[in-house]
C-alpha cells in the first residue's frame, strides 16, 4: 500500500511465479513467503473483462467503464481493477492498459483510479507524491445488516434497565438465575418467563478485569487504556461481564474489590452515547473490604 503511494505496484516471489497484490502466503500451499517484493508493471494486458454500463454510486467510476482481470508485465497472476476505456468498443481481450493515478494518495488500492489503454502511465499534474510514513492502516467501507427477533423476555429485561434494575430468570429445576432476558436455562432446557423473574442485587465483587489499550480503528472514542470488569453479582450465579468501572484509576482495579451499579440520572440519559448499553452507566467501588477468595478470579461468567 506504500509503494502505490509512490506510484509503484509490487508483486512478491513464490517460487518462480510473481503474485500480484502480493499476498502472504503460497496461494497453492499456503506456506509463508519470504518478504521479497519486485516491481511490476506499470503497464499490464486485459486478461478478462466485464463492462459496466450503468455504474451505481458503489463502482469505483460515475460512468460507463470495465471490470478487468490485468495481468502487469513482470506478473504470473491478475489484479482486478477498473478500466477506463470510454466505450465498449475500446475494450478487448489481449489490449494493453496502463494505470492512471490519483493526485492525493492514501496508501489504498483506489490510489490507483483505474487503467487506461496504451503503455503510459497518466500522472495529474498536481500530484501530491509519496507519503512520509510506511502506510500501516487502511480504511475501508462496509456494512452489515442485522435482524434479530426481540423476545418477550428480552423487553421485560430492557424494561428493567429503564427503572435502574437487573432482571434476573431463575431456572425452577436447578436453581440456577440468568440475567440479560434468556429464554431458557441452558442445561435444563426449560423455558423461562415473567413467573421466573427475580429482581437481582445490586451490588457485587470484581473477579476478573482486563486493562484495554484502545485501538484507533475509526469511530473509536477511547484514546487511553480503560478498565473493563467482571461482576459477580451478591447472592447469585450471575457474573456482568465487561463492565465499565467508574472513578477509578487502572492502577487501582483488582480481582476482590467491592462495586455497586451507578445509573443515569433523567438528565444524564439524555448525554449517554446512542451505542450505551442502556441506563447502566457502570461500576463504583463500595470501600468495603476486598473478597479474599483465590478462587473468585475463575468466575467470568
Ligand atoms: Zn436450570
Amino acid at each position: 500500500m506504500t509503494a502505490l503511494t509512490d506510484r509503484r505496484i509490487i508483486g512478491i516471489r513464490s517460487g518462480d511465479r510473481v503474485v500480484v497484490p502480493p499476498l502472504e502466503w503460497d496461494p497453492d500451499t499456503g506456506e509463508e513467503l519470504a518478504h521479497d517484493f519486485v516491481d511490476v508493471g506499470p503497464a499490464g494486458t486485459v486478461e478478462s473483462w466485464s463492462w459496466v454500463a450503468s455504474p451505481t454510486e458503489q463502482h469505483p467510476l460515475d460512468h460507463p467503464f470495465a471490470f478487468a482481470l490485468v495481468r502487469l508485465d513482470g506478473a504470473d497472476t491478475a489484479i482486478l481493477h477498473a478500466v477506463d476505456a470510454g466505450s465498449i468498443d475500446a475494450m478487448s481481450t489481449g489490449m494493453r492498459v496502463a494505470p492512471r493515478w490519483r493526485a492525493a494518495r492514501t496508501g489504498h488500492i483506489t490510489d490507483l483510479e483505474a487503467f487506461v489503454p496504451g503503455e503510459e502511465p497518466v500522472v495529474p499534474s498536481d500530484d501530491g507524491g509519496a507519503v512520509d510514513e510506511p502506510v500501516t492502516m487502511m480504511d475501508y467501507n462496509a456494512s452489515i445488516t442485522y435482524t434479530l427477533p426481540v423476545t418477550p423476555n428480552a423487553k421485560r429485561a430492557e424494561q428493567a434497565n429503564e427503572e435502574g434494575r437487573f432482571l434476573g430468570l431463575k431456572c425452577p429445576v436447578c436453581g440456577r438465575t440468568y440475567t440479560g432476558g434468556r429464554g431458557y436455562c441452558p442445561v435444563d432446557s426449560v423455558a423461562l418467563g415473567p413467573e421466573h423473574e427475580v429482581d437481582l442485587p445490586q451490588n457485587g465483587t470484581i473477579t476478573n478485569y482486563t486493562i484495554i489499550t484502545p485501538v484507533q480503528y475509526p469511530g473509536q472514542t477511547e484514546t487511553e487504556p480503560f478498565a473493563r470488569v467482571h461482576v459477580w453479582l451478591d447472592d447469585t450465579d450471575v457474573v456482568l461481564g465487561y463492565q465499565p468501572l467508574l472513578d477509578t484509576p487502572n492502577d487501582d482495579v483488582r480481582i476482590g474489590m467491592r462495586v455497586s451499579a451507578v445509573w443515569a440520572s433523567d438528565a444524564e440519559l439524555k448525554d449517554l452515547a446512542s451505542n450505551a448499553e442502556g441506563r447502566l452507566l457502570g461500576w463504583m467501588p463500595t470501600g468495603e473490604p476486598d473478597v479474599t477468595d483465590p478462587d473468585l478470579v475463575n468466575r467470568i461468567q
